[in-house]
This record gives structure tokens, sequence and C-alpha cells, in this order.
């Protein structure tokens, strides 16, 4: 499918508690290399670009986007490193065909070992809930309280994984999720998993000034069609603007 995205201009951007203001890092000259990426992923139409093409990962395949998983945001971010020379660095959203890692791109914000201790144990408990509901009848009662019981298990599991989140600014604070999001209610799932957080993230762990971030989405839209392939797209509001102004705090506007 080819790539035919003008780039509109785009930046990240959130509000800071501790300076009371918006903090917003500009999409700079980010979209070059970003449709460069574009191109690069389509020609050698796999994630593990490092790779020798026989030894590449068929779960790193680009294909995976246009199945039923749908397609998801990917982020290029130019950076300037201490020693004055630029950079680019790259981040897809949230896992890729399950795996959070994939060599020459951004990690989570958080240890994946933590993370899959943290959800092993609850995962097992709500998946075997989730089947003793779908053996009994509807008009039992005890299911509702069996449902109820799911329920409450996913929300709990989904507060410590969101305190297992460790976020890195450039005044060199870290924080969890919990203790940065600035926004009423809670936090929406997948929270930390946009790119513009692990392209951040990544930059200030590595002493690197960002100097532009482009996100576009790539493969087959999304149910309400508002993530098209080849788009570029600002920081989503529900679930980066409330952590952003923290990770962008400390950074030369
Ligand atoms: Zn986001
Ligand atoms: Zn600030």
């Amino acid at each position: 499918m080819p790539f035919t995205s003008p780039i509109a201009p785009t930046s990240c951007s959130g509000y800071c508690q501790r300076c009371r203001t918006h903090h917003v890092l500009p999409q700079g000259s980010s979209g070059g290399p970003a449709l460069a990426l574009q191109v690069e992923l389509e020609k050698k139409g796999r994630l593990d670009l490092q790779a020798a093409a026989h030894q590449a990962n068929p779960l790193y395949r680009l294909d995976y986007l246009f199945g039923p998983a749908r397609g998801q945001m990917f982020g290029v971010m130019e950076f300037r490193a201490p020693d004055n020379s630029r950079g680019v660095m790259r981040a897809f959203s949230g896992q890729y065909n399950g795996r959070w890692q994939v060599e020459g791109w951004a990690p989570p914000l958080f240890a994946e070992e933590v993370w899959q201790q943290t959800n092993q144990v609850k995962e097992r408990q709500i998946k075997e809930l989730s089947r003793t509901i779908a053996q009994l009848k509807a008009d039992i009662p005890h299911r509702q309280e069996l449902i109820k019981a799911r329920r409450s298990l996913s929300q709990g599991l989904m507060q410590e994984l969101h305190a297992i989140y460790r976020l890195t600014n450039f005044r060199g604070e870290t924080k969890s999720l919990p203790e940065v999001f600035a926004s009423q209610g809670g936090i929406p799932t997948g929270t930390g998993d946009c790119c513009a957080p692990k392209l951040l993230n990544y930059a200030a762990r590595h002493a690197l000034t960002p100097l532009g971030i482009s996100e576009f989405y790539l493969g087959r839209p999304n149910p309400s069609r508002t993530r098209q392939h080849g788009h570029f797209y600002s920081s989503c509001p529900g679930k980066c603007q409330p952590i952003l102004g923290f990770l962008l705090c400390g950074l030369e506007q």
C-alpha cells in the first residue's frame, strides 16, 4: 500500500502541574525522518529493520497491521546528543504483536519482567472467572457476583500495572504514572504506552535533547476511522496530554 501522506503540522504537549503551564514540543524537522521510516518499513515489510532478511522474526511482519488486530501508531524523534551530533529514535505504540521490546525501538516505561510478574497471576484468575461465568446460565444470581468480582480484579490489576511505570523528565525527576497523571478521573488503559511518552522517556534517560516528534498511524483504520493509514496525529488528549506536561518539563523551549 503506498504512503501518500501530507505531513500536517502536529505537536506533543501537556499541562505541567509544577510550572502551571503547557509544555509543547513542536514537530520540528522530524517529519522527514518519519516519512523515511514509513518508506523503509514498507520496503522491508517488517519492524526488525536491523536483522538480516533470513533472521527476521515473523512476529514483526508489517502485514500484522492489516489483519484483525488493525493498525497502530508509530513515532519518530529527532534529538541532539551530548556531543552535539543529531540522531533519530523510533517507537511503536503499546505492544507489537504481543511484544513490548523490538531491537532498535524505544522500550516501554517499565521493566518488562516486573510487568510479566504483575500481570501473570491476576490475568490467570480473570481468565478462570471468565470460563466459570461462561458456563453459568444468565439467570443465576451467583453469576452477577462473579461478573462483579471479575471487574474488580481487572481494575485492581490495571492499578497495579500503572504503579510500575517509571517516567523520567528533563529535570531528572522520576515518578510513577499515578503520581504524574494530571487529569480528573481514572487513568485510561494504555496510558504511557503511546510513542511520545516512550520517546521522551528514552531521551531523558539517555541525556538526549528532543528536537521534534512526529507520530503517524500505519495499517487498517481503527473501527471509528479516526486513525488512517499514513496520517500524522498530535499527541492524544486522553492518555498522553495528562502525562506529557511532566515528561517535557525541564526541556529548553
Ligand atoms: Zn497517546
Ligand atoms: Zn514544567
